[in-house]
């Protein structure tokens, strides 16, 4: 089967928007120090879609010299109901070229466009108004300690982040760290992952047309390894928020060590979807096939592992394998498409090669797990049956559109499962029984737990999780938290 791909769509506005990409710095778009450029490449088609200047590390001193200005100036002195009012301005900027930013970001992460409609974009917009209506409500409290003082707190903002973001979710992603981190008052230099850096630029574009001033936000696409690794040492930075792989993760904290950075960091997962055998089973395997291969299963918390009650084993295994067959794989521009491509050459190698690890650690794959077309990285949805605990498919995250499923037998057997990998970032129970889901819930290690639905995140909810999953959380009053210090200040009444 090869994949039919529409070109028409190439062409503007989402290519008139990707072209010749600048570094955003001090309020300019300027060429990278060194004057190079990358490519970023439609992974549907496999064609560069557009030149990105390559940022350095002297690209980085420039940037955090700007945030640290900016900073100090105009955005931290500033009435904080003013950021939240040009905060609410971009918002207003995104939501008018919405379909713009919606096709930039399907044609460079391979996303299909639908999803982002209906899921990326919205909850970009969503978390941005969130926070800025958070700008002028973040206050510290009276406290009472003795009678000839007055003590309180305040919050203050954390100074210059280094925001850097992964490629499964560029622009929802990135929101998750901007907006709470400008609300606050915090300058910020962003590092895109080096795939998907067009949804970035773009709306750094806009955030100065609403009237962010020079430097607040500062956009240098490039490598991680040059690019994110002078962010992550740099003395001027105070606070670096990461999402990615838990490898990248470690070394980020010990970079950060030097001048003690702030670090918050949301890593992988391998989470369980546990259905017991008195659950909605249509409901369940509905929601377990879109909890591991939404995004093309390039989802942190993506239900990679579906552990099922013996007594319905069998049935779960074949009412998911159909779903899978049903799903339909195609051009990411085309509203009809559910499953896109994964987003590059290397994590299609990688997803393969853990099919074949798979069927070699005696898996049954009873559909899917092979290229589609040769053109793109397409990969057919994959299920594993017989699969157990202690293989490698059900411990390792594979970050694609393969799920492993797991007998158990009964409720301690399932939790002991559930919390066995080196990640705790989300699981999912399905049962009528109230009692059963809530000890499930209590025991669950994860940062979220769903009760008979998967998937859902509202940014107004923390999210992250513990162990090779991260540290801290993002998202409601939490972000707030991470990207402010508080300070006790007294005052001697008898003076
Ligand atoms: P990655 O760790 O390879 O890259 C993430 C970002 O870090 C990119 O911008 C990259 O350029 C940068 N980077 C790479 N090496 C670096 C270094 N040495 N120093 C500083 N920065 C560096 O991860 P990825 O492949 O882009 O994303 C996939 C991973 O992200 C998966 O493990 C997934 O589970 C995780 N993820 C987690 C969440 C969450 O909320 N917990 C969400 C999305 C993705």
């Amino acid at each position: 089967m090869s994949i039919a791909y529409d070109h028409s769509r190439d062409a503007p506005p989402a290519m008139a928007a990707a072209k010749d990409k600048l570094l955003l710095i001090d309020g300019r778009h300027v060429p990278s120090a060194s004057g190079r450029t990358f490519k970023s490449l439609n992974p549907a088609t496999e064609q560069i879609i557009a030149e990105i200047a390559e940022g350095d590390e002297t690209d980085v001193d420039r940037a955090v010299a700007a945030a640290r200005r900016a900073f100090e100036g105009p955005w931290r002195t500033m009435r904080a109901a003013e950021r939240g009012h040009i905060l609410l301005k971009w918002a207003e900027l995104l939501k008018k070229h919405s379909d713009e930013i919606a096709a930039l970001e399907s044609l460079d992460a391979g996303k299909p466009i639908a999803a982002v409609l209906r899921q990326d974009f919205p909850a970009a917009v969503d978390t941005l108004t969130y926070y800025a209506g958070w700008a002028d409500k973040i206050s510290g409290e009276v406290v009472s300690t003795r009678d000839d003082a007055l003590t309180y707190t305040v919050r203050e903002p954390i100074g210059v982040v280094a925001a850097i973001v992964p490629w499964n979710f560029p622009l929802m992603i990135g929101m998750w760290k901007l907006a709470p981190a400008l609300a606050c008052g915090c300058t910020i230099v962003m590092k895109p992952a080096e795939l998907t850096s067009l949804s970035a630029l773009r709306i750094g574009e806009l955030a100065l047309e609403a009237g962010l001033p020079p430097g607040v936000l500062n956009i240098v696409p490039g490598p991680g390894r040059v690019v994110g690794e002078a962010l992550v040492n740099h003395p001027d930075v105070d606070k670096v928020t990461f999402t990615g792989s838990p490898g990248v993760g470690r070394g980020i904290m010990k970079g950060a060590a030097g001048n003690f950075k702030r670090v918050s960091l949301e890593l992988g997962g391998k989470s369980a979807n546990v259905i017991f055998d008195d659950a909605d089973l249509d409901a369940a395997t509905k929601a377990a096939a879109a909890g591991i291969f939404f995004n093309a299963g390039q989802v942190c918390s993506a239900g990679s592992r579906v552990l099922v009650h013996d007594k319905v084993y069998d049935d779960v295994v074949e009412r998911l394998t159909a779903r899978a067959r049903g799903l339909r794989i195609g051009d990411p521009g085309d509203r009809a498409t559910v499953l896109g491509p994964v987003i590059s050459e290397k994590q299609m190698k990688i997803i393969l090669d853990y099919v074949a690890i798979g069927q070699q650690e005696g898996a049954l794959l009873t559909t899917g797990g092979e290229r589609v077309g040769d053109r793109g990285y397409f990969i057919s949805p994959a299920v594993f049956a017989g699969v157990k605990h202690e293989m490698r498919i059900s411990q390792e995250e594979i970050f694609g559109p393969v799920v492993s499923v797991i007998r158990f037998r009964d409720e301690a057997e399932a939790l002991r499962i559930a919390n066995g990998t080196a990640y705790s970032l989300a699981a999912g129970v399905w049962s009528r029984d109230i009692g059963r889901v809530q000890r499930f819930a209590k025991k669950a290690r994860a940062g979220t737990v769903w009760i008979n639905t998967y998937g859902y995140t509202d940014v107004r909810l923390p999210w992250g999780g513990e162990r090779d999953s991260g540290l801290g959380r993002e998202h409601g009053t939490a972000a707030i938290e991470n990207f402010t210090e508080p300070k006790a200040v007294w005052m001697n009444l008898n003076v």
